[in-house]
């Protein structure tokens, strides 16, 4: 074979990818399934494409990037957890980043955040892999420092892997505030909320799922829409304050991960829930909101907090 042959035939040995055609449909069964392919979906992908589950990771991260809602960077980001529920079944949760136009550039979701999001509201209770289309940046190299199993997770990129420990040497993380929980692993929740009025349960156990030990404001947000059910966000912080995520931005997210916008056609309603004496998300919430034109008024709701009776 002449040294002067294309090595284009060379890459496409290596280096798997699905179709535009193959993406598009993969992007209507996520959407569907609200951003998370369950391990079925994983096995036939891999036997259809003949491929082992790292490559089809891989080849999904432009999928994942689909959902990214960019107006003003217009760069695409996706990421993809790999996670285990409760009864130890695989799941593979998708996210993208979020972006909010004529608003402060700290209040964007970032990709990696989404999927963790993802992973975190939908029952995953640990994460083995991270896949992520381009390098994470310090923010979520932070973000990820709060996971319970941030010493063991594999993060993979387009072409390598690391441990997060490889990114992110001499790190500051919750033990530096003498947290000894962590994001997935947070303290036994005993508290509930005072409340005599028919609030929606739901919210409710969201915001007491929330991780919250630094400002302990249990807090969530429930968007519901007029013809997709309700989407829900928790708050997330981090030991570094700045990458923590935002309730109203959690929800967002899910949302988008459903395919839907944020639109008047789309939103009937939106709900935050915060705990009484240390609300701190209202103005945030406020200034996202900001972001969409016509939207309901956010409804704000503050509640007491009390240990929950033996
Ligand atoms: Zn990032």
């Amino acid at each position: 074979m002449s040294s002067l042959t294309p090595t284009v035939s060379t890459q496409t040995r290596c280096v798997f990818s699905f179709s535009e055609k193959q993406q598009q449909q993969l992007y209507l069964h996520v959407k569907q399934h609200k951003g998370i392919l369950n391990t079925a979906d994983m096995a036939a992908l891999c036997a259809q494409y003949k491929q082992p589950v790292e490559v089809i990771l891989r080849a999904c991260l432009p999928i994942a990037a689909k959902f990214a809602v960019v107006p003003i960077s217009h760069f695409f980001v996706g990421a993809i957890v790999v996670g285990y529920d409760k009864h130890g079944e695989q799941h593979f949760y998708f996210g993208a980043n979020v972006e909010f136009a004529q608003q402060a550039l700290s209040l964007v979701v970032h990709a990696e955040q989404s999927a963790i999001n993802n992973a975190w509201l939908n029952g995953a209770k640990k994460i083995a892999k991270i896949a992520i289309s381009d390098a994470p940046c310090g923010y979520c190299r932070q973000f990820m420092n709060e996971l319970a199993d941030a010493q063991s997770f594999d993060i993979l990129l387009p072409q390598q892997q690391f441990k997060l420990a490889d990114l992110l040497p001499h790190s500051f993380g919750p033990q530096d505030l003498g947290n000894s929980y962590s994001l997935f692993n947070p303290a036994p929740q005993q508290h509930e909320f005072v409340t005599a009025a028919k609030l929606d349960k739901t919210l409710l156990s969201y915001a007491l799922a929330a991780y919250v030990p630094y400002s302990e404001n249990y807090s969530a947000v429930k968007i519901s829409t007029f013809e997709n059910g309700n989407f829900y966000g928790c708050y997330a912080e981090n030991a570094a304050y700045s990458p923590s995520l935002s309730p109203l931005q959690s929800a967002v997210s899910q949302l988008h991960l459903a395919g839907l916008a944020m639109t008047k056609n789309v939103v009937k309603g939106i709900e935050l829930l915060q705990t009484q004496g240390k609300e701190n998300q209202l103005s945030v919430s406020q200034a996202v909101l900001a972001s969409y034109p016509g939207l309901p008024v956010l409804q704000s709701i503050s509640l007491n907090i009390k240990p929950t009776a033996v």
